[in-house]
């Protein structure tokens, strides 16, 4: 069968690959890949600066987000025939630490948990996969091509849980506004979910996009073009970091009102300092009672909430996330950053 294949270390060593079926190891479950969402991380490992093939192997099957068909499936094991359905990342590490036994392989203590398409362990990026029933997820079929989003949407999810987690410290805590920092598809699902729960949402954006300010549009949120410092006065309640971007994560430290928390989920690129006032930024944060905390992946309670936030939603907008599908011969491609790319997809049907 083919699978996208890439050398982890290696930049540009992105192939397709005639590989073997999927062993029986990787789980009873043989499901049959529909589509295939990429992301910041994928472009990460094809450039050679993330990512491990499995051990004793060169070779890294990649792709985390995926969407599939069952085609087998043991008698009750959750899942049949024919169901749409999308594969969890992580597994827990071997030892297992503290979280892991618990199922909360999202926050790992140990850094040995193993990820599908990411570290040491082929991802979904083949015709099929196998999986164990406990990792995958059921998606209403309602939500057609758009449950591609189910992975992502799952990491945000785990950023609200542990934002309203940690905002429930205090009895008293009652967010009105939220600030989200990256339009991407993350910063989208980000505010989103914000609406859902009824907050004042902005979304900063570095440059105008006529279809961002629309899908905001159309979630009643406020999208604006422009730098932090031009929304003169703007303190929100929560802030979510969704753009990565080494100055605006700067900028975001402290920024919120008392309170206020500040939720980091774009990764970032090391080798980039700035000249912060420590001094000043800590006194603000412990006057006034501020957190900053970054989250990571997310575990099975995590793409339930997903899943119950994708079913909410409107299946037009979704779709309009996805603004980009190339076939898997081409599948490069997809790693491009074009101008209106929101989400690209692999398309496997
Ligand atoms: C994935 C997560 C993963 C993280 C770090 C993200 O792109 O969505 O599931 O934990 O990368 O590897």
């Amino acid at each position: 069968m083919r699978a996208l294949t890439v050398a982890p270390g290696t930049a540009n060593s992105a192939r397709v690959e005639d590989v073997p079926e999927p062993p029986l190891s990787d789980g009873s479950v043989l499901v049959k890949t529909l589509a295939l969402g990429v992301c910041g991380t994928d472009r990460e490992i094809v450039s050679g600066h993330y990512g491990w093939a499995p051990h004793g192997t060169q070779r890294l099957v990649i792709g985390h987000e995926s969407l599939g068909k069952v085609e087998q499936a043991p008698a009750g094991c959750g899942v049949k025939v024919g169901d749409l359905v999308v594969g969890i990342v992580r597994r827990p590490d071997p030892v297992p630490c503290p979280a892991c036994a618990v199922g909360e392989w999202d926050m790992c203590r140990n850094g040995r948990y193993t990820e599908r398409g990411i570290k040491e362990r082929n991802g979904f990026g083949s015709e099929y996969f196998r999986i164990e029933p406990e990792f995958l997820v059921k998606v209403d079929p309602a939500l057609g091509g758009a449950a591609v989003l189910l992975e992502p949407t799952s990491v945000v999810a785990k950023a609200w849980d542990h934002t309203e987690r940690i905002g429930q410290r205090a009895r008293s805590w009652q967010p009105r506004t939220l600030l989200v920092t990256g339009a991407g598809p993350v910063g989208l699902l980000a505010a989103l979910m914000g609406c859902q729960r009824g907050l004042e949402v902005h979304v900063l954006d570095h440059r105008e996009n006529l279809l961002k300010r629309r899908l905001l549009d159309a979630l009643g949120a406020v999208y604006h073009a422009e730098s932090l410092q031009e929304l003169t006065g703007f303190k929100p309640d929560i802030l979510m970091e969704c753009s990565g971007a080494p100055s605006v994560v700067c900028d975001v430290l402290g920024y919120t009102a008392a309170s206020g928390i500040v939720c980091l989920v774009g990764v970032t690129a090391p080798g980039h300092d700035f000249n912060i006032d420590i001094g000043l930024l800590n006194r603000n944060m412990v006057l006034d009672n501020e957190t900053v905390f970054g989250t990571v992946n997310a575990n099975r309670t995590h793409y339930k909430m997903a899943a119950e936030a994708l079913a909410r939603a409107d299946k037009d907008w979704l779709e309009r996330l996805i603004t980009r599908r190339e076939p898997v011969e081409q599948w490069t491609k997809s790693l491009e950053r074009l101008q209106d790319d929101i989400k690209v997809v692999i398309d496997f049907s």
